[in-house]
């Protein structure tokens, strides 16, 4: 159930869209990575007063004017090259960007032509050193988990540097300050000419955005050959919200991914950032032909945030290619797409956004529409009449981010099959040729999908209605999956009659028949219901009129406004299960959460969702935690919270491959996608769903109401948290720093660790920090008045000095359960208490009952 989670760094650095594109919640099992542009990266100064011509003396090339036409700029931007008449030889140049400094120490350096008077690029080789320390201290683990050291510090031999800023002035003067005179260098610019001809097109478009700007919002970027970290990345991008970035694009097996190894906001970043326009609501037409292409048009209704911006950056599958872009009045705009790449190479390696050229800026508040129409496939046949909509891009336009907001979906499909969409279905129709019908949304959505497939479908009595929609046959990877395993592992053919199957896979000889999944359609429509009544009872009413419940081919469930996909392998027996290759926890994750864990997003991702990448893990964690309660509540005998959750401390504690380190070392929860890096993706599902279902678990534990007259009144504290966050963030997004003050609204007492009200220590050391400590406890017990005295200490390790936590601790006695001696609220290496005991303790426990993470380990 982890979610996947789509990382397009290429319009992140870039364009300052949101390093994650939010889009469906999706959660897989595997978690794959989109990688995106590699250099892609458009960083820029965040100095306030940049946006500052800077005219490099030009007696030798006459000045270029920059077009006002987008495509003529754009062009003309791709064709600038070194200045091949003034190369200069530098000595202890510097540039400083934010806490980056760079020292250009000895070599060559040559800027590139200017264009209307701007000077956007320089590139040098020879010895520099580039030095960063990021203030934060869960940046610095960052760095230190991809590069083994907490700080950026290393030598490098070429520099590639583009920029909107006063780079260019800044480095004139330190030149004429040391008298350095051009010259020219044949050599170093043949080194360069190609290589700035291929790094150029990303560039283009980001120096482009600016340009055609009412105002400059700069950027400085920089691309290091460094000697032993290989190409590193740095970019301080004024119209990104974490302005600074260091990182690294990768190349794996032919996989293109990005490792973010640092992201901050600048040190002089604006108070408020704005977007430079946000969607007020979405009209999207589709029409899907016999091959399952698709042809669509999206309506953007938009508002300007930032006055005088022209460039409106989208979001787009690349497998969608776009046949034109509307303006208001019908005129047809520029817009770039995958400029420099083929058709081929678009599908391969291009990226999921597009940018549209409005004819002139708008002021701030001024709302518009823009009308894209596209035409691509997006639509993957899985075999024997299993389609799906591919989750990779997007099958609409929309812009990047987290945004609630009025859907209206209309569809034209082939006969034979059926399509089920986000919103209220009208106008269903069916003529010669094809079906048709819209759907819309009742209330704001963050994101809209739709599915179709030759499904048979069942509903269920009662409320909220619950259509699920099942494929007639298993995809063709599963029974794939099922011919290759052993006879021997087969289950005895009775168990496979669990499910009253009469549907036969084809194709499968010498085999017990396949189960279909349409068998267990009904039971998994009241199990679905049975899990509403119970988030209902947690969260709040169901927000939307019914829910539909579709299955998908893959190993990932995803949770919309109102549906729900569900991975094939949930449809299936445990016995199924097991013979497609699932391992125990795999079953159990596929069969006991997985459905429910979609079913709790929608609420924590759809009635409220994500403020930003760093956000993600509470709608993750939370829905997993009550996936896991639920699970629970309805198996009492089975433990299944306590197995998972030493299951969660287990994976935790397990040391990352090749490192010294334990995956909770890796990063805290707040780096949310960003823990998942190409050398180990895992790490991600194990901290935003393992760590994460803990956090979630130690907050119901530390809200619980030990003395409440029944199980259901203990958690009260906990159920009205959960309502009241849903309820003031009711269709808004959710913040970690919102989070945090909603239980501080809500905390006892015994919470208020340090006397503040607030809840800083538990999240600077669990969500914004990665500490994970070790207990050991010390005492003995001597006869005092009728009963006992237990006096002692807790030695705390693994965590900073100041690491403070509730431990409690139970005596075990000859008989009985362990008894509650009270809590400890450990503060460095050793915490000493003492307690009285009624009967004599013949052992002292820490925590028995899971309330608190530590490393037994
Ligand atoms: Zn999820």
């Amino acid at each position: 159930m982890p979610r996947f989670m789509r990382i397009s760094l290429g319009v992140l650095l870039l364009f300052g869209a949101d390093f994650v594109a939010i889009g469906p919640r999706s959660c897989a099992a595997l978690q794959t990575q989109d990688g995106a542009g590699v250099q892609s990266a458009a960083p820029q100064s965040a100095s306030t007063q940049a946006g500052s011509t800077q005219a490099i003396p030009t007696q030798a090339i006459p000045a270029q004017a920059a077009p006002t036409d987008p495509r003529a700029l754009y062009e003309a931007l791709n064709g600038l090259r070194p200045d091949g008449a003034r190369v200069y030889s530098v000595k202890d140049l510097t540039l400083r960007r934010d806490v980056v400094s760079f020292t250009f120490t000895e070599g060559k350096l040559a800027f590139l032509e200017p264009l209307g008077g701007r000077v956007t690029g320089a590139m040098f080789s020879g010895r520099g050193h580039v030095i960063a320390t990021p203030h934060e201290r869960g940046e610095r683990r960052s760095l230190a988990h991809f590069i083994g050291v907490p700080i950026l510090d290393q030598p490098f031999t070429d520099a590639y540097i583009r920029f909107t800023d006063d780079t260019a002035s800044e480095m004139q003067r330190q030149l004429a300050q040391d008298g350095v005179e051009p010259g020219s260098d044949p050599q170093f610019i043949a080194y360069w000419t190609p290589l700035v001809a291929g790094l150029a097109p990303t560039h283009s478009l980001r120096t482009m955005v600016d340009l055609l700007a009412a105002d400059v919002v700069p950027y400085f970027y920089i691309l290091l050959q460094t000697d032993s970290a290989g190409p590193v990345e740095v970019s301080v991008d004024s119209r990104r919200e974490e302005q600074v970035t260091i990182g690294q694009p990768r190349f794996s097996e032919g996989v293109r991914s990005y490792e973010v190894w640092a992201a901050f906001p600048a040190g002089n970043s604006p108070v408020a950032w704005t977007a430079a326009f946000l969607p007020l609501d979405y009209r999207v037409e589709s029409t899907i032909a016999e091959d399952l292409s698709l042809q669509g048009k999206t309506t953007l209704h938009l508002r300007a945030g930032r006055a005088g911006e022209r460039v409106v950056v989208m979001e787009l599958s690349r497998h969608l290619a776009v046949d034109g872009i509307q303006g208001e009045d019908g005129q047809p705009l520029p817009y770039f797409q995958n400029e420099e790449l083929s058709r081929r190479d678009a599908a391969r390696r291009g990226n999921d956004f597009i940018l549209a050229v409005l004819p002139a800026g708008k002021p701030a508040g001024a709302d518009f529409h823009l009308q894209i129409a596209y035409h691509g496939n997006v639509i993957t046949d899985a075999g024997n009449g299993v389609d799906f909509v591919g989750e990779r891009g997007a099958w609409y336009a929309h812009l990047g981010g987290e945004h609630f907001t009025p859907y209206d979906l209309t569809f034209r499909w082939p006969k034979r099959l059926m399509l089920v969409a986000t919103g209220t279905e009208s106008a269903a129709h069916e003529d010669a040729d094809a079906k048709s019908g819209r759907w819309q949304s009742a209330v704001p959505f963050p994101t809209a999908g739709f599915n179709l497939s030759e499904y048979q479908t069942a509903s269920t009595a009662g409320k909220p209605k619950i259509q699920v929609y099942a494929n007639k046959q298993l995809e063709e990877a599963i029974v794939g999956r099922l011919q290759r395993s052993s006879p021997n592992d087969l289950p005895p053919p009775s168990m496979l009659d669990r499910y009253n199957n009469t549907d036969r896979l084809t194709g499968v000889a010498d085999q017990p028949p396949a189960p279909s999944p349409t068998a267990a359609l009904k039971q998994l429509g009241a199990s679905v219901q049975d899990s509403i009544h119970f988030f209902e009872n947690v969260n709040g009413a169901f927000p939307f009129e019914q829910l539909n419940v579709a299955q998908i081919p893959g190993s990932f469930g995803q949770g919309w406004p109102g549906l729900v996909y569900l991975s094939t392998l949930a449809f299936l027996p445990p016995e199924t299960q097991e013979r497609a290759g699932l391992n125990e926890w795999a079953q159990s994750a596929a069969r006991e959460l997985m459905p429910y864990h979609e079913v709790a997003h929608q609420w924590w991702g759809n009635v409220t969702g994500a403020a930003s990448y760093r956000d993600v893990w509470i709608q993750e964690a939370m829905a997993n935690y009550l996936a896991l309660w639920y699970a629970d509540s309805k198996k009492p005998g089975a433990h299944l919270m306590t197995n998972w959750l030493e299951h969660y401390r287990t994976e935790l504690m397990t040391k990352v491959a090749g490192t010294n380190h334990s995956v909770e070392e890796v990063g805290p929860l707040v780096l949310g996608p960003r823990l998942g890096s190409a050398k180990d993706p895992e790490v991600y599902n194990t901290l935003i769903y393992g760590k994460g279902t803990w956090v979630m678990h130690m907050l119901r534990e530390m809200l619980r109401d030990p003395n409440a007259a029944n199980a259901k009144d203990a958690d009260a504290r906990f159920r009205e948290l959960l309502r009241a966050i849903l309820a003031e963030h009711q269709f808004r997004p959710l913040s970690t720093a919102e989070f945090q003050r909603a239980i501080e609204e809500h905390m006892t007492p015994a919470m208020d660790i340090e006397g503040t009200h607030s809840m800083n220590w538990f999240f600077d050391q669990w969500v914004r920090g990665t500490d994970f400590p070790h207990y050991s406890v010390k005492y003995e017990v001597k006869p005092h008045g009728n009963g006992f005295l237990v006096t002692g200490k807790i030695e705390q390790s693994g965590t900073e000095d100041i690491f403070t936590a509730p431990v409690p601790l139970y005596a075990v006695h000859v008989a009985g359960k362990p008894e509650r001696l009270g809590v400890v609220v450990t503060t460095g290496a050793e915490t000493r208490f003492h307690f009285e005991s009624r009967v004599r303790p013949t052992r002292i426990v820490i925590d028995p009952n899971l309330t608190l993470l530590w490393n037994k380990g």
